[in-house]
């Protein structure tokens, strides 16, 4: 797929480069998301449009973060202001993906190396894997769809202050498909999946798809009532779709960190909670080491 801009030296960087760019395009859709699901408008029709005079965005001025910039955070059509959390939203978007293409891919500080073998680059190169870049693809979705919410929760705790009404219910759009993709891709690829239970269901071809799928769904299920427990939807839904894409462990990272940050300044706490999602799967390698070490500790070495 993206062959043709590997094996030449400043791949890694090119490789981030197109991660950071395909990021930025899911924050464009995030966008699109932020800004109609609150208002009940459908995220799959019709193009984007000026907020202000309804005109609709060119092709050339809907290039996430640049065409903000070019045109100066100004409508080209009516010349109001255009809000500058368009651009930021992507250009984090953007920062998330290229940060995981940089753990999946060429640090192997993710999720890919589990089973201890080379970075997703080189498995990538020399035997075809796709894997680690169906983990790339996976984890920068689920980071994306976490910042969504996150700030989705922000904008309807903004809106409640005011005499606005808000259903919690709007509060993760996509929540179950996404779960349902997450189950799905670690099933079919356990390379990539949260390692299993530790016991072996059935001695079968198909083990390791059926360990995978009861690992996922372990994680799954700890994050929603544990998130449940802890605290808003959003929190239910971040916590269950990191526990099925980083396993059990993840959720109770989660659930410590949620009740750490102080609930007095909600945009540092959402920003703490994105910022630590976003740790665990880029650092999963040497957090998984340290679970493991903390576990063979409490059992008395
Ligand atoms: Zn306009």
């Amino acid at each position: 797929m993206m062959l043709w801009l590997l094996g030449f030296p400043g791949e890694s960087l090119m490789l981030v480069a197109f991660a950071f760019a395909w990021g930025a395009v899911l924050g464009s859709f995030a966008n699109v998301v932020l800004h109609r699901v609150p208002r009940g408008e459908s995220v799959v029709t019709a193009g984007s449009h000026c907020p202000a005079c309804g005109a609709a965005i060119r092709p050339r001025d809907n290039i996430p973060v640049f065409g903000w910039l070019m045109l100066r955070g100004r409508c080209r059509d009516c010349g109001s202001a255009i809000s500058a959390r368009y651009p930021r939203v992507e250009f984090a978007c953007g920062c998330l993906a290229a940060l995981m293409a940089w753990s999946d891919l060429i640090a192997g500080t993710g999720l890919t190396t589990a089973d201890g073998s080379r970075t997703g680059l080189d498995r990538l190169l020399s035997f075809g894997d796709a894997q680690p870049l169906v983990a790339w693809g996976l984890h920068s979705v689920v980071l994306i769809a976490i910042v969504t919410w996150t700030i989705l929760e922000w904008d309807a705790a903004a809106a409640s202050g005011s005499s606005r009404e808000t259903s919690s219910s709007g509060l993760c759009p996509g929540a179950a498909g996404l779960a349902a993709a997450v189950l799905a891709v670690a099933t079919c690829f356990p390379a990539i999946a949260p390692p299993h239970l530790g016991f072996t269901i059935i001695e079968a071809p198909w083990h390791r798809h059926a360990a995978a799928f009861a690992a996922a769904t372990a994680g799954l299920l700890a994050g929603r009532l544990l998130g449940g427990w802890l605290g808003s939807p959003a929190d239910r839904c971040i916590a269950a779709l990191l526990g099925a894409a980083a396993g059990w462990p993840s959720v109770a990272v989660m659930a410590v960190v949620t009740l750490a940050v102080p609930r007095r300044n909600l945009g540092m706490a959402l920003g703490i909670k994105v910022a630590a999602a976003a740790g665990i799967l880029a650092f999963w390698q040497p957090l998984h080491h340290a679970f493991v070490a903390i576990r063979a500790l409490a059992n008395g070495g």
